[in-house]
């Protein structure tokens, strides 16, 4: 029996799998849920366990948690203490990275791609040709958290000038929050409202994802930028509005040749954890 678990900012999933069927299927708030807690309760609940596979919504080195801006989290070496109490292996890994693992399968290992996930926060990972680009600490690809333009408030990182304090779920919420709108924290809730903070928002977030998109396909030069997440997958029309920003913001011969779609998986989080188990070193 298998247990996978996807744990974002704002969700939390999870499947128990057994002779490769989905026996049980959840999901919860993330704000309700201690995962060790959850974790020791499913194990002594399911004795037959012998996988755990997390996809994780934070930064994670080596089954160890290294922070998570948008997650309370309990224990930080997760990986040993659960191992160390029950019979069962245990994969934890940054969830985009575990994305990107769903998105290999589907592609091929032949092709570079770049993920750019967007949900509470902003995250991206790269795949050249099979190949998982990690970094030392594992940290490849955090783009939510580079320098972009000064923010009258902080990041979950402890940074004031982020990227995702522009562009995702949970800066979107910050910038309401700071004018006092009462819109709800959606891009289709600020279209729908004229004040004019709610459309500097919807504008700033707009050349944000632009910005993203554009550096990311003229770094990378990729065959495939992959969109997912909670706000791409709601809001498909921002393919269009990437599409237009690279005429004047990427290098045209890469832009010509990056494949743009929308992820194809409701959550690949969960579906890359299972692989978590079978690339466990070689990725
Ligand atoms: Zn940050």
């Amino acid at each position: 029996m298998k247990l996978l678990i996807d744990f974002g900012g704002t969700h939390f999933r999870y499947q128990l799998i057994h002779n490769n069927a989905i026996i049980k299927k959840e999901t919860l708030p993330s704000d309700t849920i201690s995962i060790v807690d959850f974790l020791e309760q499913q194990l002594t609940q399911h004795p037959k366990i012998t996988f755990v596979g997390i996809a994780f919504g934070g930064q994670v080195n080596d089954g160890i948690i290294l922070s998570a801006p948008n997650i309370a989290i309990d224990k930080l070496d997760i990986k040993s203490y659960i191992e160390s109490k029950y019979d069962v292996t245990l994969e934890i890994d940054n969830d985009l990275k575990v994305a990107a693992l769903a998105e290999m399968a589907h592609i091929g290992k032949d092709e570079s791609l770049i993920l750019l996930y967007m949900g509470t926060g902003l995250g991206s990972a790269f795949v050249e040709k099979g190949k998982l680009i990690r970094g030392k600490n594992n940290l490849a690809g955090e783009i939510g958290h580079i320098p972009y333009k000064e923010a009258p408030f902080q990041c979950g990182c402890g940074k004031y000038d982020c990227l995702e304090l522009y562009c995702s779920g949970s800066g979107i919420q910050k910038w309401i929050e700071y004018h006092g709108l009462r819109t709800e924290p959606t891009l289709q809730a600020l279209q729908n409202d004229q004040n004019e903070a709610a459309q500097q928002i919807l504008e700033n977030f707009h050349h944000g994802v632009i910005f993203a998109t554009s550096m990311l396909v003229t770094l990378f030069d990729p065959d495939h930028l992959i969109l997912g997440g909670g706000v791409f997958m709601k809001n498909p029309y921002l393919k269009d509005i990437i599409q237009k920003g690279f005429l004047n913001h990427a290098l045209a011969k890469s832009a010509d040749t990056t494949k743009v779609t929308i992820s194809t998986y409701e959550n690949a989080n969960l579906m890359g954890a299972q692989f978590l188990e079978k690339h466990k070193g070689n990725i």
